[in-house]
């Protein structure tokens, strides 16, 4: 007998399609598991560009669905049975993504109402913050998809200032593949400093 399902798909305000609470779902419920191809760290880095080169030629941008297993390996989650990948992020959100026993899994960390829409933290790193607005719409929205532990360098950054001649704006590398615990993209759970600069 399959358990029933906690999620449902629906429009999103957040961002196009998103997932949504079928039930009221008890905070650290397990909500669904991430689920991809995995790959290596050189596989994913192969993805990771490919995809980049895509996200110049759309306006929509390239979506990245890396989720860092362990050293070796990650899950390439950009598969169409993922539902999981649906779940839009969220500055103030309601799941958060754990990795145990080489799984990735959306977990809720407050209780949800039925019908809530379910989000994460993509924690992404802070470098090209302008490729990635948030739309979360969130009282802590800062306006970016950013990672939690950034935000505050982020605002600082945003705060107005003596002008300064072209505000540090990197020329496009890749974004750096950091997530914090919760990711699209990367670091299911940084080391201290876990920050992948490439
Ligand atoms: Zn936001």
């Amino acid at each position: 007998m399959a358990p029933k399902k906690l999620y449902k798909r629906s429009q999103s305000k957040i961002h196009k399609r998103g997932l949504f609470a079928a039930y009221d779902i008890v905070d650290e419920t397990q909500i669904i598991q991430y689920i991809g191809n995995k790959v290596t760290n050189k596989e994913a880095d192969d993805i990771y560009d490919e995809s980049f080169e895509k996200s110049k030629n759309h306006k929509e941008g390239g979506a990245v669905y890396l989720f860092e297993l362990n050293k070796r390996y990650q899950i390439d989650g950009n598969v169409p049975e993922n539902t999981a990948r649906l779940i839009n992020h969220s500055c103030d959100p309601n799941c958060e993504v754990e990795v145990e026993k080489g799984e990735i899994w959306i977990y809720a960390i407050k209780d949800i109402k039925k019908d809530e829409e379910l989000s994460y933290d993509y924690g992404y790193d802070l470098e090209c913050f302008e490729d990635h607005p948030c739309w979360c719409g969130t009282d802590k929205c800062v306006g970016y998809i950013v990672a939690e532990d950034q935000r505050n360098k982020l605002k600082k950054k945003l705060a107005p200032k003596k002008p300064v001649r072209s505000s540090v704006k990197k020329k496009k590398v890749k974004k750096t593949k950091t997530k914090t615990k919760t990711k699209k993209k990367t670091k299911a759970n940084p080391p201290a400093g876990g920050k992948k600069k490439k």
